[in-house]
């Protein structure tokens, strides 16, 4: 990368945003595994268990993109996950443990969680493409398409057997 390019406003914004993007993802790995152990049906603490995993690896593309940017990988606070998870906690504590209203809750909770992260990864993807850094634009498109695959499968544990059991109760 030239020294012009890495001087440049818009480069610096951009390098910001990832580190915003990187401590989002590191607070969202240590959540996850609590909101496994919270979840009612075992199908959910599947999804939840699956995502941590996943997440990690958006923490480790995250950290190859700083690498190729040339830029140390530090996060900055993210004061939009940091309130996202405190939203996540206080659903865990207003619902009951064993229900699906719970379930329902924290599927409620880690949506708002991914379309936060769909939101920024797809805002940033296309700022990379702008800047013309192709091979981080593949790095922050396979996160993106792997986030919108988890808001699915959350929409569809939702409508297939959690809602539907949450108003039973
Ligand atoms: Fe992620
Ligand atoms: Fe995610």
């Amino acid at each position: 990368m030239t020294g012009k390019m890495k001087d440049s406003e818009f480069h610096k914004f951009f390098v910001d945003e990832l580190k915003d993007i990187y401590w989002a993802e590191k607070h969202l790995v240590k959540a996850l595994p609590k909101l496994q152990k919270a979840a009612t049906s075992p199908d959910l603490a599947a999804a939840f268990e699956k995502h941590t995993g996943e997440t990690q690896t958006h923490i480790e593309t995250l950290e190859r993109v700083f690498e190729l940017l040339e830029e140390k990988a530090v996060a900055k606070k993210c004061d939009a996950m940091e309130g996202l998870l405190a939203e996540a906690d206080s659903i865990i504590e207003d619902t009951e443990k064993g229900t699906m209203i719970r379930d329902a809750g924290l599927v409620l909770a880690a949506q708002k969680a991914e379309h936060y992260e769909i939101a920024t990864y797809g805002t940033l993807r296309t700022f990379a493409e702008n800047m013309g850094h192709t091979e981080i634009v593949e790095l922050l498109q396979q996160t993106l398409e792997n986030e919108k695959a988890t808001d699915e499968a959350l929409t569809q544990a939702a409508e297939s057997f959690i809602n539907e059991q949450a108003a039973a109760e």
